[in-house]
């Protein structure tokens, strides 16, 4: 109506106002036509997930150089290290939670987001088929697909169950926000069922047995969160059922927290025993029904059957089926999960880039490339390479693979310290790269692959985002070593995954922590640190003023425990 407004105004005046009219008219036209092209030229980026790896990309990319089109079957960001907090109600589930939407907004909405499901990666025609989630009683269809010029898969991971028997029917999982809501409900459910009339001891004791399986850091932390809701809050509300509340945590392994440092892993297990959470080692689960759930013992061969109210299952992640499917058809259908370069280049197609949980960087690979580079410098295969040779190949290595310089710089190997500095310009040695390459293959023992964390995710998704920045420009000017220079290898330096270290809350305001540096920090003091750093890592205010008024709501008025 503006426009016609417009119009009809110029056209009451004289007529060189008419001709001014058509001639901005069609400046305009040609103006956007040459804007359309432009846009039409943008090289389309398809994103599939919005968990940390995801967000973390889209939040850093510059969007005016991309068609980018989102796709997740949520249309939300969830702060994922606060979930063992909802399931009790210490946090709120809507706390954790950022609409994708607000994320797209700060963009200036640049971004298209479908709320779909990615079902199939066709890498060969460079298209991904999704179905929408969304409810069959709203007309129009739910398939749909899209082309990409580049994809980024970071849909993480499912839980895996090791095709344990009864495990996905019987099983609470720790994973999603919904998965967070259901084990409240089910909490307060086995309370309530508890404390009705009628019930033998035995049946309330066993609706009031809670059983973790994992004693990784989401069971350990699970298992907190569940002793503090119960003895701060619940016990006094089920004054009658009090003593016959159980918490046992399952774990396969020798001790819980096995990824720490011993001192904690020791430290959680001391509390725990004070606290009365039974920890259970060494045993592995054989099957669950809805009542009992069977184990061995793995020291004694026993196998024991336990009675529960509730299970929840916590023990690591497997590839979702579209990512399996995309191993297949890649020829990585042996692997657990997609394997990709350090550039975060998926192996086996083009153009294809994986991080977060559902992908690794395949470090065997990488120590055969390293292998190789000496191979290819020692063009006359004599085991040894001159100065300039050698210079050239520590130069490569340590630009693709920082790991190394960082095991070298430890002083295990005082010669090859030397010969770094000689690598810097400084003295120059004949060396026997036999010597090197055992080096190498101490380096490659003690590399571990990234452990499937938000914050190697979400340092992914920042690091992807500043390659995909300065593509354009590296791609008419590459650098980087001159063995790869212009071959179009050597655009970015390769993803350095940095360790800020990580939390263990462990019930009772305490918290133990390993921070950079060999650091462990243990109890009541360290929890506010968790309170701080967790705060501080909030993905906007909204979610932070949320989270830490949600925070004091406890302090002050404990735990909601209606079944809503
Ligand atoms: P996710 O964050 O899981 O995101 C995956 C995204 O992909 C989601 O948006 C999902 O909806 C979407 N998706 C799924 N399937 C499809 C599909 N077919 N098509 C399109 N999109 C799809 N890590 C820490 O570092 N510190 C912690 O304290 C910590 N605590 C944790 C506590 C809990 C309870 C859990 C479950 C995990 C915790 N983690 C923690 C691990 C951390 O959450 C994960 O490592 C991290 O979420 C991985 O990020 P991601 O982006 O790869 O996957």
């Amino acid at each position: 109506t503006h426009g016609h407004y417009k119009l009809l105004v110029l056209f009451s005046v004289s007529s060189g106002g008419l001709v001014a009219f058509s001639e901005s008219q069609t400046n305009s036209g040609k103006h956007s036509a040459e804007l359309s092209q432009a846009e039409s030229k943008k090289k389309r980026v398809v994103v599939l997930g919005t968990g940390w790896a995801g967000t973390s990309f889209l939040r850093d990319l510059d969007v005016s150089s991309y068609d980018v089109q989102v796709v997740s079957p949520r249309n939300y960001f969830a702060f994922t290290p606060l979930l063992p907090s909802v399931t009790c109600g210490t946090v709120e589930a809507r706390s954790v939670v950022e609409p994708i939407r607000n994320m797209i907004k700060k963009k200036s909405g640049k971004i298209n987001f479908c709320e779909a499901e990615c079902l199939k990666i066709d890498t060969a025609n460079k298209k991904v088929f999704c179905q929408s989630n969304l409810p069959e009683s709203l007309v129009g269809n739910n398939d749909f697909s899209l082309e990409y010029d580049y994809l980024v898969i970071a849909i993480g991971a499912q839980v895996n169950t090791f095709n344990t028997p009864g495990v996905l029917e019987y099983c609470y999982f720790l994973k999603e926000v919904e998965d967070a809501q259901k084990i409240r409900r089910c909490v307060i459910d086995c309370f309530e069922k508890a404390v009705l009339p009628g019930l033998s001891e035995e049946e309330r004791r066993t609706n009031l047995h809670f059983i973790i399986v994992g004693g990784g850091p989401t069971g350990v932390e699970f298992a907190a969160e569940l002793h503090d809701f119960v003895q701060e809050d619940l016990v006094k509300i089920y004054h009658s059922v009090k003593d016959l509340v159980k918490i046992t945590l399952i774990q396969s392994g020798d001790h819980i927290l096995n990824t720490f440092d011993d001192r904690i892993s020791s430290f959680a297990e001391q509390k725990f025993q004070r606290d009365g959470i039974e920890v259970l080692t060494g045993s592995r689960v054989l099957s669950v029904s809805d009542k009992f759930i069977n184990m061995k013992m793995k020291s004694s061969g026993e196998v024991l059957s336990m009675p529960h109210g509730m299970v929840v299952w916590s023990t690591g992640v497997g590839a979702r089926p579209v990512v399996k499917d995309l191993m297949e058809q890649i020829g990585q259908g042996k692997r657990r999960v997609l394997a990709t370069d350090e550039w975060l280049r998926v192996k086996g197609c083009q153009d294809v880039y994986a991080l977060g949980d559902c992908a690794t960087i395949d470090q065997r690979k990488i120590m055969e490339d390293i292998l190789n580079i000496f191979k290819v410098a020692d063009k006359d295969n004599s085991g040894t390479l001159t100065n300039e040779e050698f210079k050239d190949v520590v130069e490569d290595i340590l630009v693709r693979y920082p790991q190394v310089e960082l095991y070298l710089k430890s002083n295990h190997l005082p010669d090859v310290t030397y010969l770094l500095k000689d690598a810097d310009g400084n003295e120059r040695k004949e060396v026997n790269y036999e010597e090197f390459k055992s080096a190498l293959c101490l380096v490659d023992s003690q590399t571990k692959s990234l452990p499937a964390t938000a914050q190697v995710a979400a340092q992914q998704g920042t690091y992807l985002s500043r390659c995909f920045n300065r593509m354009e420009q590296c791609d008419s000017k590459p650098e980087g070593p001159r063995r790869f220079r212009g071959s179009g290898r050597h655009q970015f330096r390769p993803f350095r995954y940095k360790h800020l270290g990580q939390f263990a809350p462990l019930g009772g305001e305490q918290t133990a922590a390993e921070l950079p540096g060999d650091w462990v920090s243990m109890g009541h003091s360290t929890q506010w640190l968790w309170y701080s750093v967790y705060a501080s890592k909030q993905v906007s205010w909204r979610t932070r003023v949320l989270v830490v008024s949600d925070w004091t709501r406890r302090f002050i008025f404990g735990r909601d425990s209606s079944r809503i």
